[in-house]
């Protein structure tokens, strides 16, 4: 990966690019995954590259929804394995570790490509090691989501198809859209308040990936201490979406009319 001086005041940003481009030269990203990056960007600096309070109030209500699930999924893309893989394998663990790999560029090169990067494990992250992931959608998609296109829609069946909720961090819009069609929960992580993804999920988490996965997985291990009962759990996931989204607009409309 090129240095960048911690130093610098972008330092953070550079990194992540940093990051995509690496995954793009080693073929785990496609080039659109590049521009999905540029894209979230750009919302960053919209929302001041911090998790607002509202992403937070998500957060906490999504942690809830992960804990009460039977069966949760996180769906990981080339994107998100590029920015934050080991933070994907940590925040599994808390849960029933179930990874699931969806691309929407899939091709056998870039999945084998994925396959290594997770059974090489070049941080040796003490998660995966002690076998408490199962990565699945490679060898096992064998499932197909209704009205997505065949390639796009092939899913684990213990993963996504039988899933209740599922961690969707940049998802593209039909797919989220159809993930609900099937009555899953859906809890998409993206910048874009106004993409499909965000519109059409359970839950939007309005933040950037790599900041927000650590504060889903603090908020897991926080409620978990608490001992709450499942219907005190589930009061906490209440949660209204569309009020949420509109509080970020009006955040980045205030942000560029220098309110
Ligand atoms: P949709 O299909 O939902 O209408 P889109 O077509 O605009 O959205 P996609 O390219 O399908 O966008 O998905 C990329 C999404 O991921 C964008 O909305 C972008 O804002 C978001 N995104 C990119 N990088 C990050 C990141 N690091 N953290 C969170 N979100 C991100
Ligand atoms: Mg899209």
């Amino acid at each position: 990966m090129s240095m960048v001086p911690e130093s610098h005041p972008r330092y953070k940003s550079l990194l992540n690019r940093g990051k995509v481009v690496d995954a793009f030269e080693s073929g785990v990203l496609a080039k659109g995954g590049l521009i999905a990056h540029g894209r979230g960007e750009t919302y960053d600096y919209l929302i001041g590259e911090t998790t607002p309070k509202v992403a937070k109030e998500a957060i906490k209500a999504s942690a809830a929804m992960l804990m009460l699930a039977k069966n949760p999924v996180i769906s990981v893309n080339g994107n998100s394995i590029a920015l934050a893989k080991d933070e994907l394998i940590d925040l599994a663990a808390e849960l029933n570790g179930k990874i699931e790999v969806n691309l929407f560029y899939r091709t056998e090169a870039r999945e084998q490509k994925i396959k290594e990067l997770f059974e090489k494990n070049e941080s040796n992250n003490e998660n995966y090691k002690n076998n408490k992931i199962t990565i699945l959608g490679i060898d096992d998609a064998n499932k197909q989501m209704p009205n997505v296109d065949h390639l796009r829609g092939k899913v684990s069946e213990a993963g996504i198809y039988t899933a209740d909720v599922v961690l969707v961090p940049l998802e593209d819009g039909d797919r989220a859209e159809a993930l609900i069609e099937m009555g899953k929960k859906v809890i998409a992580i993206d910048l874009n308040p106004l993409s499909r993804t965000a519109q059409k999920s359970t839950i939007t988490i309005v933040d950037e990936l790599t900041r927000c996965i650590p504060l889903i997985k603090e908020e897991i291990i926080n409620l978990k201490k608490q001992n709450l009962s499942n219907e005190e759990l589930n009061q906490i996931t209440k949660f209204d979406n569309n009020k949420a989204l509109n509080e970020i607009l009006k955040l980045i409309s205030d942000k560029l009319t220098n309110k």
